[in-house]
């Protein structure tokens, strides 16, 4: 990871107050990174804050997949997902596989306010870092 981190911000409907306003509070440090967002989360933020921000599609219409996509290619750094622990949603499995890549790859990721403010007030946001992967290559399936 670079000094300027690749930033996605995702949060679901009932939690993107929360996160507008965490944005919102932390906007001079978040400016020196490149952000990107599911798609309504990134409205919401780019209307309320003058911060660039790259907008994906909808987390339900494919957003969280194509940060997955993203993290799985080692186009993003860290992760930041205020998901609701209170409603049910009809992309679980993607909400799922989002998470599990940012696992999967090592990516610091935070699902509540505290450890956004951790990570964001981390030396290591911006600084150099390289995550340790664990090695999955006897996971690959050989050619016969
Ligand atoms: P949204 O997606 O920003 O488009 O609401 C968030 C999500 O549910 O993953």
């Amino acid at each position: 990871m670079k000094k300027k981190k690749r930033i996605a911000l995702v949060a679901h409907d009932q939690r993107k107050k929360d996160l507008l306003s965490w944005v919102e509070y932390n906007a001079d440090v978040l400016s020196k990174h490149e952000l990107y967002a599911t798609g309504t989360t990134g409205k919401i933020i780019s209307e309320a804050c003058s911060i660039d921000i790259h907008r994906l599609k909808s987390g339900p219409l494919g957003g969280d997949q194509q940060l997955g996509a993203m993290i799985a290619n080692g186009e993003l750094d860290m992760l930041i997902f205020l998901w609701d622990p209170m409603t049910s949603q009809p992309h679980d499995v993607d909400i799922k596989a989002l998470l599990r890549m940012s696992v999967l790859y090592n990516i610091p990721v935070a699902c509540n306010r505290s450890t956004a403010d951790f990570i964001i007030s981390s030396s290591l946001s911006t600084e150099e870092y390289d995550p340790i992967i664990k090695d999955y290559s006897q996971y690959i399936s050989r050619e016969t």
